[in-house]
Order: structure tokens, then C-alpha cells, then sequence
């Protein structure tokens, strides 16, 4: 398996004790022999060719901060010359003529991109079931959920079959999988990473971040990915700090909920586990302070009202025409267009793209999306103010651990619940991540979430460090 931190592959690779060809080969030896069905598609071509590039880099002292980080990307994130796929049938055998900026960041730094993995179908889900690639599975136990919508990425990272992987998180995407996976994931701020090139679910929440295995990568991806780009305009102009060199107060203020910790879905073992490390944080003299999230119940509904709104908007783009698979025969346009998007489509996307029409729709407009869009404005409000008094607020990433794949849902909302504690984050703008917490008695591991400020990812991971080190 592979080493945690880029930093020792780094001082193998300068000790002469292995290469970038042969770190490549092992990934994707490591891939061929895994059935977590983690990978869509392996580039070995590509992979081997940038691995060749970069040894020589490394050779003549010009390599970059990610020389010798073998990676995967999901499936949403578009790289020149490869297909990208969402996991969705309607964009099988699309391969993109450009890359997204975050991607091109990866390898203008010389990370080595060995392939694509698997992810819900656009984003789409919590446990990876939406793929039109099948499931992904955990690589803590195979019978388990690795989460979602990033199943991919963050089996892949979990497996150790690459170093760090990148996702996207739109309501939990990244953190989910990370905290089921018992790895490290973050969204950064709204804005802080350039979304070209990511194939959008719904634009005002959705954000790239990485999957690590040790918060040092974690820190250091996140920091090549950042900063301003010409493509996006809602990308901030912000000068990207370092990312490592943040700092905690000794004594921190940690916020967190009552209302999350106590919710009704969060499992007795997360229960426990959290008046655990309450004592612990306490005891090593930091102060956790209660705060109020009267509109905890009113997350979930916000959310889904106008991310499926900003879906139904974002998907009416893959029409047989402009782009995506197209239905045979000599059909009239109208009923084109309809074939085209009933045979491309699963049912999950199918349904929110329903739903955010509805929402969308002349009569309801004003009772959902626009009610949505002021109740978003309160909670992203109430957030900054309480964030403004504390250092971090943290709580559980999820409220259990990986479930069963294969549970039958009488009724969708059931698995939307599960974003219940990952959606403040996207709904306000602020960067949070998850880092492994422990595992239950079955050995499933689970995540502590930080949420931060605005644009203070590097506080977050310096905090995430000093509680690391309370363990
Ligand atoms: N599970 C959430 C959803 O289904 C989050 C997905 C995401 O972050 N892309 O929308």
C-alpha cells in the first residue's frame, strides 16, 4: 500500500529508492487486482507518459510540489484527450477537448492522473447507487456504501490504490465518502477553486476539493487547486496562502450544535463517541461551546429545493443535440429530445430534474425557490455570526456509519437525510472538511467535521492538526 504523505514517496524518490514509472505501474497494478469497482476507466497510456515526464523533471531539479502523486479524478471532472462521463449513459464516450482548471493545476504541479473513478450519476446521491457504472464499493468492507456522490475517488484513496484523489461536493459529496472511508476530504470555500471544467450539478454549491490520506496532503492539494482563474467568474481573485502554515490557538473556542449531536438520526455509537471526545477536548483545555441552529430540520428541504432547481437548469444542456447520447431513428425534434433524455437518464436525475422544474414553475416559483433562496440567506447569516464567535464549529460528518449497499427505499427522502449534517457548509459558502474519528465496534470508521470561515481553510486544517494531536 501506498505511504500517507507525499512527503516520504518525495524522499524515496530523491533517495533513488523508487521512481515515478515504477510508483505508476504499482497503482495500476493495484487497480487491475482490486474489485471495489473504485475506477470507470484507467489511463495507463497517459499515466505512464507523465510518469516518464516527471522522472525526468525530478532528475534535472525542476519537479513540482506534487512530483510523484499518483491521483485519480471523478468522473465529473473533465481532462483533455479523456472521457468524462458524470456516470451517466447520456454522456457515454464524450471525451472532452479541455481540461478543468483544478486538473490542469494537478498536473502543471506534476501529479500523475492514472485514471477515473466512479461516482453517482451527476452527483447525484449518497451512496454511490446512481452510477451507471455500478456501485463502488468500501474498502473497510466490501459489502458497505463507500458513500457518495465521490464513492470513487474515496474508495480509491481508501484502498490505497492512489495517494489523493479529487471529488466535488455539492451538499457532502466529499466529506460523506471520506468520513465512511476513514480518510480525509474538504470542500473548500465557495469560489476558492475554479469550477470550469467540472460538469455541474448545481452551480452555486458545487465545489472541487480533494480526498488525502494524511491532512499534510490534504492541505497541500487543496492549495495547488486554488486561486483565481479566467474561466470561472465566481472563482475569488484571493491570493491562495499557504495552506500548511496555518495556525490554532492553543486554547480553542470549538462550537457546536446541541441539536446535531443530540438529532434522533445520529447512531448510538456516534453518540457515544462524541461525549467521548467532548471530555477529551475539554480535558486538554479547550472551551466547546453550544450553539443555537434553530433551522436544522430546514437544511435538507433548502438544499434540495434549489440544488435540484440549479440541476434542472444545468442538465437541459444534454438534449441528443448539443450534447449526449441521441436516440436512434428518424424521430420529429420534440419527441428527439424526449427519447434522447428518457433513455440517457437514470431515475435519480430524472426525478430531481422534475422536482427543480416544478420548483422553477410560474405558479410555485415564489413558494419554493424563491422561499428557499431567503431561507438560504438566514442560515448562511446565522452561520457566519456563529462562526464570528468561536475558532471552528465541529460536530459528526454523518450520522452513522457506511451502511448496507443494496437497501431498498420506499421512499427517496430517506437517503436525502443523510446530508443532513454536510449541507450547512455548501448552503453558506464556508470550507469545512472530515477527518477519521475511530471506528465503531465492527471496525467501520466514521469522521469529525470542522467548519470554518470564509476562505480560512488554512486555520481549518492547522485546527484539525492541533485536535489530531489530542488522539
Ligand atoms: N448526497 C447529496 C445529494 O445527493 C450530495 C451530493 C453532492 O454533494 N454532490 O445531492
Amino acid at each position: 500500500v501506498i505511504a500517507n504523505r507525499l512527503h516520504d514517496v518525495q524522499d524515496a524518490l530523491r533517495a533513488g529508492e523508487t521512481t515515478c514509472v515504477k510508483l505508476v505501474e504499482e497503482a495500476l497494478a493495484r487497480a487491475e487486482a482490486s474489485d471495489l469497482n473504485a475506477f470507470v476507466e484507467l489511463f495507463p497510456e497517459s499515466a505512464m507518459a507523465q510518469a516518464q515526464a516527471v522522472d525526468a523533471k525530478l532528475a534535472n531539479g525542476t519537479a513540482g510540489l506534487l512530483a510523484g502523486m499518483v491521483m485519480s479524478i471523478k468522473d465529473n471532472l473533465v481532462y483533455a484527450g479523456h472521457q468524462s462521463s458524470a456516470s451517466s449513459n447520456i454522456l457515454k464516450d464524450f471525451t472532452s477537448p479541455y481540461s478543468a482548471t483544478a486538473v490542469q493545476r494537478l498536473i502543471d504541479a506534476d501529479a500523475i492522473i492514472i485514471g477515473r473513478s466512479g461516482c453517482d450519476e451527476f452527483a447525484m446521491g449518497s451512496s454511490n447507487e446512481t452510477s451507471a457504472h455500478g456501485p463502488v464499493k468500501n474498502p473497510v468492507d466490501p459489502t458497505k456504501t463507500p458513500g457518495g456522490s465521490s464513492g470513487g475517488p474515496a474508495s480509491a484513496v481508501g484502498a490505497g490504490i492512489v495517494q489523493a484523489s479529487l471529488g466535488t461536493d455539492t451538499g457532502g459529496s466529499i466529506r460523506q465518502p471520506a468520513a465512511f472511508c476513514g480518510i480525509y476530504g474538504t470542500k473548500p470555500t465557495y469560489g476558492r477553486v475554479s469550477r470550469y471544467g467540472a460538469i455541474a450539478y448545481a452551480s452555486s454549491f458545487d465545489q472541487i476539493g480533494p480526498f488525502a490520506r494524511s491532512l499534510d496532503d490534504l492541505a497541500l492539494v487543496t492549495q495547488v487547486i486554488s486561486g483565481a482563474d479566467a474561466h470561472d467568474s465566481t472563482c475569488s481573485e484571493l491570493e491562495v496562502p499557504d495552506m500548511r502554515a496555518g495556525e490554532a490557538p492553543e486554547r480553542m473556542t470549538l462550537g457546536y450544535y446541541p441539536e446535531v449531536v443530540e438529532h434522533d438520526a445520529l447512531s448510538p455509537a456516534l453518540r457515544d463517541a462524541w461525549a467521548a471526545y467532548k471530555t477529551t477536548l475539554t480535558d486538554a483545555g479547550h472551551e466547546l461551546r453550544p450553539l443555537a441552529m434553530p433551522h436544522l430540520d430546514a437544511l435538507v428541504p433548502i438544499y434540495y429545493i434549489l440544488t435540484t432547481a440549479e440541476a434542472s437548469s444545468n442538465l437541459s444542456r444534454y438534449d441528443g443535440m448539443r450534447y449526449g447520447h441521441r436516440a436512434e431513428g428518424d424521430l420529429p425534434l420534440e419527441d428527439l429530445y424526449k427519447q434522447s433524455r428518457s433513455e440517457g437518464f437514470g431515475t435519480e436525475v430524472k426525478r430531481r430534474i422534475m422536482l427543480g422544474t416544478f420548483v422553477l414553475s410560474a405558479g410555485y416559483f415564489d413558494a419554493y425557490y424563491t422561499k428557499a433562496q431567503k431561507a438560504r440567506r438566514v442560515v448562511r447569516d446565522q452561520t457566519l455570526a456563529d462562526l464570528s464567535q468561536v475558532d471552528a464549529i465541529i460536530g459528526p460528518t454523518t450520522p452513522h456509519v457506511a451502511f448496507d449497499l443494496g437497501k431498498e427505499y420506499s421512499d427517496p427522502t430517506t437517503l436525502y437525510l443523510e446530508d443532513i449534517f454536510t449541507v450547512q457548509a455548501p448552503i453558506a459558502g464556508i470550507p469545512a472538511m472530515s477527518f477519521p474519528a475511530g471506528t465503531d465496534d465492527n471496525g467501520m470508521p466514521f469522521g469529525w467535521q470542522i467548519m470554518s470561515n470564509r476562505f480560512d481553510e488554512p486555520k481549518m486544517f492547522a485546527i484539525a492538526r492541533a485536535l489530531e494531536a489530542l488522539s
